[in-house]
């Protein structure tokens, strides 16, 4: 804990600078730095500190808060004369150890969504991802709006991804990596995908697109709750979702709609971006409420959700996606404003999956599930085992099959599952369930974590004799 080898003693200084440095805690995880092992190095040589601190997330103003906190305790020690202070970024992952393959290099996976069509969620998709690289992280934007690619074009890239057997790689502009439908059918084809087509399309590029090691990968969703979105929450351990609405009150009371549907599945919901929020006349400075202002704001403050910030509607916005040159990529004085608004929703937004990506840890509830000596095994993240029998599992199967969906009544016919039932092959879903496929044919069911441990969470030495919950 104080940097150095654990065996020898820390001096009374030593002690008295890790002591200030109790007083401060992170704005974001609520702990104090000693607490969090943000510490790698303190050296303290005739007065002198040299402290050198690993933090979890790359936004400025963070890291300008803290340093000017940290300061302000470590100058207040009355024999310190001089003191160099020194930050690294290590982005924590949030990411189960038994994501899919092709996600393993990749630390958080970040969906970026609204209720409805043209309030700007591909140019904040587009915009954050730069935000986010030009904070120093490694960064991929997946373009999942099958129905309206629009990434490419704001990216100006008409490249053709390439492949290698079933691997996709994706292309890369203005440092950061991104793939899209649009670089497949070219940019001016019609788009038309039946619901199965357009998930199928999302598996390919959850499963095949080489992304390497990225801290953020954000995902470009399409608007509204359906299918692709459904898929996506049950294939990737999402970190959690972003979502963008304009100010109006129709907008809001769409976007709030969708929120259900990632607390259903356990998705958290990073924050809410207002976007066209306000316009600032070029000519005047004066701003103009548009839509009205605030709507994103409150609704966030009414459901306990963070806000990330307001984007004023910005015409170079328009122009910079028209022609594909974001305006996170202009350079010198003349900065629109709607830059420094994504520099900061970035800030923010960064800030928010360095708290998730800490206590997303304890929300997988299962860390393992088999098949052995004729029983299922579960395996908890506390490394308690529970042992079922199959059938019991079997029998509580919860989906529409099983049970009625408007009363909750079991429908499932007992007496018409073997005795021998077992299953044979399980699959994570999402972080939130585990899809089993049973003996008998069945398949359907997706059991929730939630469901599992009110059930069936006990711990049973091996070899015991299995209760039954049908004795
Ligand atoms: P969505 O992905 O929600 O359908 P887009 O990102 O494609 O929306 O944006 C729709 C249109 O609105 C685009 O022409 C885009 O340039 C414009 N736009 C988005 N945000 C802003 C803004 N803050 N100011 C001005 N124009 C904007």
């Amino acid at each position: 804990m104080f940097g150095r080898k654990k065996s020898s003693e820390p001096t009374p200084q030593e002690v008295e600078v890790f002591g200030s440095l109790r007083c401060v805690r992170d704005p974001y995880l609520q702990e104090d730095l000693v607490e969090l092992d943000y510490v790698r190095n303190c050296s303290i040589n005739e007065g002198k500190v040299k402290l050198e601190l690993v933090l979890p997330s790359p936004s400025e103003s963070y890291q300008r808060d803290l340093r000017t906190r940290i300061q302000e305790v470590i100058k207040g020690i009355p024999w310190v004369k001089d003191f160099q202070l020194d930050f690294r970024v290590e982005i924590p992952s949030s990411l189960p150890k038994n994501a899919m393959e092709n996600l393993r290099g990749i630390k958080n996976l970040v969906a970026i969504s609204s209720g409805k069509g043209g309030v700007g969620k591909s140019t904040v998709s587009v915009n954050l991802a730069m935000a986010l690289a030009k904070l120093g992280a490694k960064v991929g934007l997946m373009d999942a709006d099958v129905y309206g690619p629009s990434v490419p074009k704001m990216l100006a890239s008409k490249d053709s991804p390439t492949g290698q057997g079933e691997k996709l790689f994706p292309i890369e502009r203005y440092g950061i990596k991104f793939m899209s439908m649009g670089l497949l059918t070219g940019e001016d084809s019609p788009v038309i995908w039946r619901g199965p087509m357009a998930t199928k399309l999302i598996q390919t590029f959850l499963a095949q697109v080489e992304w390497g090691e990225l801290d953020y990968l954000l995902i470009d969703l399409p608007p509204g709750t359906g299918d692709v979105q459904l898929t996506l929450t049950q294939t990737a351990p999402l970190t959690g979702a972003v979502v963008v609405t304009t100010p109006q009150e129709v907008a809001v009371n769409v976007t709030m709609r969708g929120l259900k549907m990632f607390d259903e599945v356990n998705v958290p919901i990073l924050g809410v971006v207002e976007n066209m929020s306000g316009f600032v006349c070029p000519h005047c400075n004066e701003e103009t409420q548009i839509f009205k202002q605030g709507g994103g704001e409150r609704t966030a403050n009414e459901l306990m959700l963070r806000f990330l910030g307001r984007i004023p509607i910005d015409p170079k916005l328009v122009q910079a996606g028209d022609e594909g040159n974001p305006v996170l990529n202009l350079e010198g004085d003349n900065l629109p404003s709607s830059a420094g608004a994504f520099s900061s929703v970035a800030d923010e937004l960064a800030s928010q999956i360095a708290m998730v990506a800490r206590h997303s840890k304890e929300k997988e509830v299962i860390e393992k599930i088999g098949f052995e000596n004729g029983q299922i095994v579960m395996v908890w993240k506390d490394h308690m085992e529970t042992r079922i029998a199959p059938r019991d599992l079997r029998l509580a199967c919860p989906c529409a099959e099983c049970v009625d969906e408007w009363t909750g009544a079991k429908i499932l016919e007992e007496k018409k599952v073997p005795l021998d039932v077992h299953p044979r092959s399980f699959k994570m879903i999402g972080r939130y369930a585990v899809q089993i496929a049973w003996s008998d044919g069945h398949s359907s069911g997706i059991y929730t974590f939630d469901l599992l441990e009110r059930s069936f969470r006990k711990e049973t030495p091996k070899g015991a004799e299995l209760p039954s919950l049908n004795a």
